[in-house]
């Protein structure tokens, strides 16, 4: 069963994810498909209500580094998992590079996602720059293996990394498929060097940047890929329904 991540970004107030979930559920087949729909925080106890018994995820888009106290307008991991949340996303490029997230607070956060219950969706990818001068295999494993310290192997069974190339973020461009093949061999290759064969083989490996349902058929048969991560096509209910079904 393939997996299917919506990130909605600062999109849809709660009224418009009403809508939107209206219009999306009831022409969802969950049954052949691993969906999960990271809203923003003030839509997650509406979709909690909605997406209940829909064979439907519900993901966050952050969370703090810390457990709880004096961190004015963060939200705990504690709060995401009594608020229904499954998943949530981890180092996203834009959180890394707007909000200056470093690896440290990554690996802070993953460790504070896990702690509470929730499953991570960890975001890896190079720049152009760093594609332009061969360096995507060294970043990712700088990446992942930065995000990643002091885990249990028991724990990446609640890890999904998703490739997101940051130049093909939002751009409409995407790497072929035989370079998301070797990305995600690579990522594979790394959780192989720092874990185990086995967490190799079983960890969740999804691609994002750009998908849509016109160009995602041209990745849907890539090697080792278990899914895909959406970004701006998802916003149009119709266009991710298409998107659903191409994938189950
Ligand atoms: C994203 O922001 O994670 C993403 C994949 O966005 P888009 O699909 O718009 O490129």
């Amino acid at each position: 069963m393939r997996t299917l991540i919506a990130n909605f970004k600062m999109n849809l107030t709660p009224s418009e994810t009403k809508d939107y979930l209206m219009a999306f559920l009831s022409r969802f087949d969950g049954s052949k498909i691993d969906l999960t729909l990271c809203l923003p925080y003030t839509s997650l106890g509406l979709g909690a209500l909605l997406c209940k018994n829909r064979n439907v995820r519900l993901g966050a888009q952050n969370l703090s580094d810390e457990e709880q106290g004096k961190n004015t307008g963060e939200i705990s991991g504690a709060m995401l998992k009594d608020s229904g949340v499954d998943y949530v996303i981890i180092g996203h490029s834009e959180r890394r590079k707007k909000f200056k997230e470093d690896t440290k607070t990554i690996n802070k956060k993953i460790k504070v996602a896990l702690k509470n219950g929730l499953g991570v969706i960890l975001c890896v990818g190079e720049s152009l720059t760093e594609r332009n001068t061969l360096k995507t295999f060294e970043v990712l494993r700088e990446q992942i293996e930065c995000a990643l310290k002091g885990l249990y192997e028991n724990e990446l069974e609640r890890v999904i990394i998703a490739y997101e190339p940051i130049w093909a973020i939002g751009s409409g461009k995407t790497p072929t498929k035989n370079e998301i093949e070797g990305a995600v061999k690579e990522i594979r290759h790394i959780i192989k060097d720092d874990f185990s064969e086995n967490a190799s083989i079983s960890i969740k490996v999804v691609y994002g940047g750009s998908i849509d349902s016109k160009n995602i058929k041209q990745f849907l048969s890539a090697k080792k890929l278990d899914g895909f991560l959406v970004g701006g096509a998802c916003l149009d209910p119709n266009e991710f329904l298409k998107i659903s079904s191409l994938c189950s």
